[in-house]
C-alpha cells in the first residue's frame, strides 16, 4: 500500500503538484481540470485526494490520508491537534497572517470588533496580548467588514497587500508567517516509515 496524500485545493495545489512531479508523484488526471477529487498516481503506488483547506488537517488526524500537504493558517486554525505531524516546510505559499484595519483610523478604546475567518487564531493573538476583542466570524472576503461598519479590524492573510490597498485598509499588526507544510498522521510515521521517510527526503531536496 503506497501513500494517501491529501492536497489543498486553489493555490496550494497548483504550487506543489511541481514539488511532487520532482518526487515522481503524478496524478493520472490534471486535478485543475477534472472533477475527480480521488487520484490514483501514474506509478499507481500512491493515491491522491484534493480537499478543501479545512479538511486536509482532518482528514490526516483520521488516518484516512497519511499526509497532508496544505498552509500553516490552516494547520494553527485547525489547533493543537493530536493525530498528526509537522513534517516539512515546503517554501511555497509564502505570505503572513496580519491585522489590519482602515487606512488613517485609530483602533477605538475598549472592546475592539475583530472580523476573520481565522477565529482560533485571532482569539489566541489577542489573548496573549491581554486586549478584549469581540470576534466576528466570516467566511471570506472580510475586508469589507470595516467598510461596511461591522468591524474595526479584520485579522487575514497578506501577500502583496494590493487586496488591503483596494479596500481601503492598511496592514497593521503582524501576527506569523505562513508557508505550505507537510503534515504526517502519526500511525502513518511509524506503519508507513520508509515511504513517509522517503517523501520527505526526496520533497527536501526539491524545496
Ligand atoms: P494580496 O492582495 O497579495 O495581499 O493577497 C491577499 C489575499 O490573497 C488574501 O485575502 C488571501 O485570501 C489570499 N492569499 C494570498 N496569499 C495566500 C496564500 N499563500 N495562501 C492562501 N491565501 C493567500
Amino acid at each position: 500500500m503506497g501513500l494517501v496524500i491529501a492536497l489543498n485545493k486553489g493555490r496550494i495545489l497548483k504550487e506543489c503538484l511541481p514539488l511532487l512531479a520532482a518526487c515522481e508523484i503524478e496524478p493520472d488526471e490534471d486535478p485543475e481540470e477534472s472533477r475527480k477529487l480521488i487520484f490514483n498516481s501514474r506509478a499507481g503506488n500512491h493515491q491522491l485526494i484534493v480537499t478543501r483547506s479545512a479538511d486536509v488537517p482532518t482528514y490526516v488526524e483520521n488516518g484516512v490520508a497519511d499526509v497532508g500537504i496544505t498552509g500553516k493558517d490552516t494547520i494553527l486554525e485547525y489547533g493543537e491537534a493530536m493525530g498528526f505531524y509537522e513534517l516539512l516546510d515546503l517554501g511555497i505559499g509564502r505570505c503572513r497572517m496580519m491585522t489590519a484595519g482602515p487606512v488613517g483610523v485609530p483602533e477605538p478604546q475598549g472592546v475592539l470588533r475583530v472580523a476573520s475567518k481565522f477565529v482560533n487564531i485571532t482569539r489566541n493573538y489577542y489573548q496573549q496580548q491581554s486586549r478584549q476583542v469581540a470576534l466576528i466570524k466570516l467566511s471570506g472576503a472580510m475586508e469589507i467588514a470595516p467598510l461596511l461598519g461591522l468591524a474595526d479590524s479584520i485579522v487575514d492573510i497578506v501577500d502583496t497587500g494590493n487586496t488591503l490597498r483596494a479596500n481601503g485598509l492598511e496592514a497593521r499588526e503582524m501576527i506569523c508567517d505562513i508557508s505550505t507544510r507537510l503534515i504526517v498522521n502519526r500511525a502513518s510515521l511509524k506503519t508507513k516509515f520508509d515511504q513517509v521517510q522517503n517523501l520527505v527526503s526526496q520533497l527536501k531536496k526539491v524545496v
